[in-house]
C-alpha cells in the first residue's frame, strides 16, 4: 500500500481539481458541507441541479461504465473526486440509493429497453428512485417478504407493505421484492420489479425521526398495477438480483461512509471547552479518550485504504468489508457521545444556535443508531464475519429446505 498517488491518479485528481475550481466555490474555513441521506425542498432542487451539472461534464456516477454514461472510473478514482469535492461548497448527492444500488442492479439483471429508459435520467437526477425491500417482518431475513404480487394478463398487481423506506416521498421510481409464489422454498418465490411510485393505490406515510428529520416511510400497496416490462429479471428469480442489490449497498457503506463531525472537530472541542478550571484538552483523561478515538479512526481509515488497494488490483468486494462498518459506526456514535459530554449542559440539548458546531454532534449522535442497522445490523456483521471470515460454525436454520407458506411464523402471513 503506498499513500502517494500513481501518476495517473495525480493527473486524474488534477483534472478534477480543475473542475472542480471552474464550476464551484471551495468550501470558506470553518463552513460545513450540509449533509443528509433524503432530502426535501430546496436542498432536494440544489442537489439535482449539482448532479446535472457533473452529469454534464462526465462527472457523475464515474464508476459507472462509460456505456451508461459514466467513466468507468475505478473505485480509488471514485474515492479522489469524492475527497475533493468534498472540498467544495456543493450539496451532498441525495441519490445514492439509485445511483449506487439500484442502477447497478438495473445493469446486471434489466432488459436493453430498462436500461435505455433508466439509467441516464438516474444519472442525471432527473429521475430520483427508492428501495423498497424492507418489510415489518423482513429486515435482517429479507427472504421473509410478505408483500405479494399476482399476474393479471401482462400486468402484475401488488398488495403490502414496505417500511423504512429512505426519500420514497422524494421519489420517481422504486425497486421492489415481492412474493410471487408461496409454494416454493423462501429465497425461490420473489420477483423484482420497477415501480412508478405515482401509481395509483401506492401510500406513503413518512416516519418522524428523532432528530425531527422525516427521511424514512411506510409504503403501503393496495391493487398496484405494475406492467411486466418492469420486471428486473425471471419470474421467482428476484432473490438474484436482490442479492446484486445488497452486494452494493454493503459495498457503498463499507467503503468509507462520511464520518459527519470527526476527531478534528473533537481535538478543536477540547481545545475550545473548560473541563474543571483549565481547557479539557489538557486533562489527562480527555487526552487518552481523544488518543483512544484517534488510533481506531486510523486502523479503520487503513483498513479501507487496504480494500481499495486489493480493489483496485481487480479483486472483488470480501466479507471483510464488514468490518469498515462494523466498527466505524458504533465509534462514530462513541465519538459524538464523547463530544456531547465535553459541552456540560449544551450538550443535551439538540438547539443549533445553542451549541458548539451548530448541533452537529448531537446529530451525529442521533443519526448514528440508524449506522448500525442500515445495510446490515451489528448482529448480522458479526455473524458474517464469524461464519464467513473466521469460519466458524453457522447458524441453526428453522426454515432451510421448508416452501414459504410451510415456515412457522408467530404472525399473519
Ligand atoms: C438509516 C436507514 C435507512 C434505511 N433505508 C432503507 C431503504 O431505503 N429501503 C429499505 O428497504 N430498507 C431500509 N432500511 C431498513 C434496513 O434495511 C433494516 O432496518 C435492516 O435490514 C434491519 O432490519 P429490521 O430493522 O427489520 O430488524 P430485524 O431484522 O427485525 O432485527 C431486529 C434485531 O434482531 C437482530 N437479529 C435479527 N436476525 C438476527 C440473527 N440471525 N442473529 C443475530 N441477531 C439477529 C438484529 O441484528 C436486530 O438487532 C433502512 C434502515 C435504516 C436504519
Amino acid at each position: 500500500m503506498d499513500f502517494n498517488d500513481t501518476p495517473e491518479e495525480a493527473a486524474f485528481r488534477k483534472e478534477a481539481i480543475e473542475w472542480l475550481e471552474a464550476n464551484a466555490e471551495r468550501l470558506a474555513p470553518g463552513k460545513r458541507r450540509q449533509s443528509g441521506i433524503a432530502g426535501t425542498g430546496e436542498l432536494m432542487k440544489a442537489a439535482k441541479a449539482w448532479q446535472a451539472k457533473k452529469a454534464d461534464s462526465k462527472w457523475a456516477c464515474i464508476t459507472w461504465p462509460e456505456e451508461f454514461g459514466g467513466r468507468s472510473a475505478s473505485s480509488m478514482q471514485r474515492v479522489i473526486f469524492n475527497e475533493e469535492e468534498a472540498k467544495f461548497d456543493v450539496p451532498p448527492n441525495l441519490f445514492g440509493i439509485g445511483q449506487g444500488m439500484l442502477g447497478p442492479t438495473i445493469m446486471a439483471h434489466g432488459t436493453p429497453e430498462q436500461k435505455d429508459r433508466y439509467l441516464e435520467p438516474m444519472l442525471r437526477a432527473d429521475e430520483v428512485w427508492c428501495q423498497l425491500f424492507s418489510e415489518p417482518s423482513a429486515g435482517s431475513d429479507l427472504a421473509g417478504l410478505r408483500t405479494t404480487a399476482v399476474q393479471d394478463g401482462d400486468e402484475w398487481v401488488v398488495n403490502g407493505q414496505k417500511i423504512w423506506t429512505t426519500g420514497a416521498q422524494e421519489s420517481d421510481w422504486g425497486m421492489i421484492v415481492t412474493r410471487t409464489d408461496p409454494t416454493a422454498k423462501k429465497h425461490a418465490g420473489i420477483t423484482y420489479f420497477i415501480v412508478d411510485m405515482k401509481s395509483p393505490g401506492i401510500e406513503v406515510r413518512p416516519i418522524h425521526q428523532i432528530n425531527d428529520s422525516r427521511e424514512f416511510n411506510e409504503v403501503f400497496f393496495s391493487d398496484v398495477r405494475i406492467p411486466d416490462k418492469n420486471r428486473v429479471g425471471a419470474v421467482n428469480d428476484g432473490w438474484r438480483g436482490a442479492i446484486t442489490t445488497l452486494m452494493n449497498e454493503r459495498a457503498s457503506i463499507g467503503s468509507g461512509g462520511s464520518m459527519g463531525v470527526g476527531i478534528k472537530d473533537l481535538l478543536k472541542l477540547a481545545r475550545e471547552t473548560e473541563w474543571n478550571g483549565r481547557p479539557a484538552i489538557e486533562d489527562p483523561s480527555v487526552r487518552e479518550k481523544i488518543a483512544d478515538f484517534y488510533w481506531k479512526l486510523k486502523g479503520l481509515e487503513y483498513t479501507g485504504y487496504r480494500a481499495l488497494t486489493s480493489l483496485s488490483k481487480g479483486a472483488t468486494p470480501g466479507p471483510e468489508n464488514s468490518i469498515g462498518k462494523m466498527v466505524g459506526a458504533p465509534l462514530r456514535q462513541d465519538l459524538a457521545a464523547f463530544a456531547m459530554e465535553l459541552q456540560g449542559a449544551a450538550g443535551a440539548t439538540n438547539d443549533p444556535g445553542d451549541t458548539p458546531f451548530g448541533g452537529a454532534f448531537q446529530q451525529s449522535w442521533l443519526g448514528s443508531p440508524g449506522l448500525r442497522l442500515a445495510g446490515g445490523t451489528d448482529e448480522i456483521l458479526h455473524n458474517i464475519l464469524a461464519e464467513r471470515v473466521l469460519g466458524l460454525p453457522g447458524e441453526i436454520r428453522a426454515d432451510k429446505g421448508l416452501a414459504f407458506q410451510d415456515i412457522p411464523t408467530g404472525s399473519a402471513r
